[in-house]
């Protein structure tokens, strides 16, 4: 009940579109895409790279099937550096709206956290005020029967240790002979 409404709150204070976690993680990654450039090779495909502070990443990224090479997106839902890149080239090139966050996947959207939230817990007066239940009979626990034998507390040996054991044991025999 308290977790829901810790939860209502949070939205509440959420602009949108998507959740907080989500905006910040989106924000790290733009700014990872304003050093990387794109070249459109046809159809959904992109070459998008980057030779910035003299690291050197390449990679492809098919918009229309929502990968890339680097495989982040595929993971998380959320567009890597290289598709976000991708998206702006294409809202540049009038091929798109240009606008990450639609391409987020819907599980990080404020909508749907909204959603999933919105049932509230009733609140529950005390047992003072709860009615007499009309069940004649008492319910008691069942009686307590002790199990027969009990638990091994021995590691179970194995067959070369029984094996060792016993060679040992006749060793011992036969030089006491
Ligand atoms: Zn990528």
């Amino acid at each position: 009940m308290r977790k829901i409404v810790v939860v209502h709150k949070k939205i509440a204070k959420c602009k949108g579109p998507l959740t907080p976690g989500a905006t910040e993680l989106l924000q790290t990654i733009k700014n990872e895409a304003a050093e990387y450039t794109v070249i459109w090779t046809g159809g959904s495909k992109y070459q998008v790279s980057t030779h910035f502070n003299d690291h050197q990443d390449q990679r492809v990224v098919s918009l229309d099937e929502r990968t890339c090479s680097c495989r982040r997106w595929d993971l998380t839902g959320i567009p890597c550096r290289h598709a976000v890149a991708c998206i702006w080239d294409m809202g540049l090139h009038g091929r798109g709206d240009g606008v990450p966050e639609k391409w987020v996947h819907p599980v990080y959207w404020l909508e749907t956290w909204k959603e999933v939230y919105k049932h509230t817990v009733e609140p529950v007066n005390g047992s003072d005020l709860w009615p007499k239940s009309a069940c004649p009979t008492t319910l008691i626990p069942p009686k307590y029967h002790a199990q027969v034998g009990r638990p091994k507390k021995k590691r179970k040996k194995s067959a070369v240790e029984v094996a060792e054991a016993k060679a040992a044991s006749q060793e011992k025999k036969e030089g006491k002979k």
